[in-house]
């Protein structure tokens, strides 16, 4: 997998302190997508999972992790991005974990495929949703388009209901 980029630290891609991955390559395509170079899952550098998990730990402001892209839950990148949300809760196991996607949560659902559902598993909020240049709303916290859903993913899964993060 390549890596479109990396954020030591943010607060604005998720609540808190965060450490941001942007993983490369995505199938949506989606009309005004502001990250097209990621689109391409040739663009960026080679992911080093280990060189990411020392600076996420030599940082101590970090409440957690964002993984952005591209898209991280696409076939090709999604293993990957599971061993690494993987490795950082065996190091920093009080870390919450945001994934942005371009699918929805019932369309991963959908897949039925056991990768997706232990991601699911290990994703605590997950901002779902093509990005939709019609929807798009500059005044939205975390999101660009009104259409996309900030999710509380275990509360989703247990409750089996749509439950959104009031942010
Ligand atoms: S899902 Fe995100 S990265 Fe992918 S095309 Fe849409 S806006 Fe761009």
């Amino acid at each position: 997998m390549k890596m479109a980029g990396f954020y030591d630290e943010s607060i604005s891609n998720g609540l808190g302190w965060r450490a941001v991955l942007f993983v490369s390559g995505c199938p949506h395509n989606c009309p005004g997508c502001q990250n097209k170079q990621a689109q391409d899952y040739n663009y960026g550098v080679e992911f080093n999972k280990q060189e990411i998990i020392d600076r996420i730990c030599e940082n101590s402001i970090l409440k957690g992790i964002t993984i952005s892209g591209g898209e991280p839950l696409c076939k090709e990148n999604i293993s990957e991005v599971l061993e690494f949300i993987k490795d950082v809760k065996k190091v920093k196991p009080n870390f919450d974990v945001w994934c942005y996607s371009g699918y929805t949560l019932e369309q991963l659902e959908q897949r039925d495929d056991q990768i997706t559902k232990e991601t699911l598993k290990n994703i605590d909020v997950l901002v779902d949703g093509r990005f939709v240049q019609e929807k798009k709303n500059p005044t939205l916290k975390f999101k660009g388009s009104e259409n996309q859903r900030i999710l509380d993913v275990q509360k989703c899964i247990q409750q089996n209901k749509i439950v959104q993060v009031a942010i």
